[in-house]
């Protein structure tokens, strides 16, 4: 396959600089480890937040890039809170798919109680279609990533596979915390994130609690939207 400079192996889009942890950090530090190239791209800055300035907020963001071994996070800066589908936000992440050619892409489940998030899930679907027609923006070449993961923030419905995230639980534990502002006390009183008044403790039970159906410590779950091959069922169920 013809290859860039720049390529990358995955890159996971997210609303908040929070969510491609919350969702997929596991799968993201295990990729990373593994030595597949992954980026990440924040559509907000995450200003709507009670707490955090934009500045804290992409400082924090960079540090759990890094604990998760991304090699590079960007920010489209999109309004937070008022993530829209039109075509030129639409634009913006095919341009970045355009010119990084993941094979996968990763985004937020398309139901979910934060319309951000729902949105972001339309908007990244659209460009990952978008980034492939040959005639839209001519002048970059088109290309159009094998497939979209979702992963779930708020809700949860319909996994199509589970990912053991075990070795990796303390690496996503570190990148979730990175987001200080958010998620660390500091004396603050409890902030309801993803819904929930002890956000911390909603994620890891939920990941304890795919782990198990697994057989495993930990897992984070994903859903696709066409048949996921097995090249040998034995492999998974035969031990
Ligand atoms: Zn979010």
């Amino acid at each position: 396959m013809e290859t860039t400079r720049d390529q990358i192996d995955i890159i996971a889009f997210g609303a908040h600089p929070d969510d491609v942890e919350i969702g997929a950090g596991g799968l993201l530090a295990k990729e990373a480890a593994r030595g597949y190239r992954v980026g990440i791209v924040d559509l907000t800055k995450g200003e709507m937040g009670t707490r955090g300035t934009p500045d804290i907020r992409i400082e924090e963001a960079q540090k759990a890039a890094e604990i998760l071994g991304a090699e590079w996070r960007i920010n489209l800066e999109m309004p937070d809170g008022n993530i829209t589908v039109d075509h030129e936000n639409v634009m913006k992440a095919a341009r970045v798919i355009r010119t990084y050619r993941p094979k996968v892409i990763i985004a937020p489940y398309w139901d979910d109680r934060h319309p951000d998030h729902v949105n972001t899930s339309l908007l990244v679907t659209e460009a990952h279609f978008k980034a492939g027609l040959r005639k839209l923006e001519p002048e970059m070449e088109a290309f159009r990533p094998n497939i979209i993961i979702y992963y779930f923030l708020n809700r949860m419905e319909g996994f199509s596979f589970i990912v053991d995230v075990s070795e990796y639980y303390a690496q996503k534990q570190e990148a979730v915390n990175a987001h200080y502002s958010q998620f660390g006390d500091a004396g603050l009183k409890p902030l309801a994130i993803l819904g929930v008044k002890a956000p911390l403790q909603f994620i890891e039970s939920r990941d304890r609690f795919q782990g198990s159906q697994i057989g495993v410590a930990y897992g984070e779950a994903f859903l696709v939207r066409s048949p996921v091959p097995l090249e040998d069922p034995l492999r998974v169920w035969g031990r």
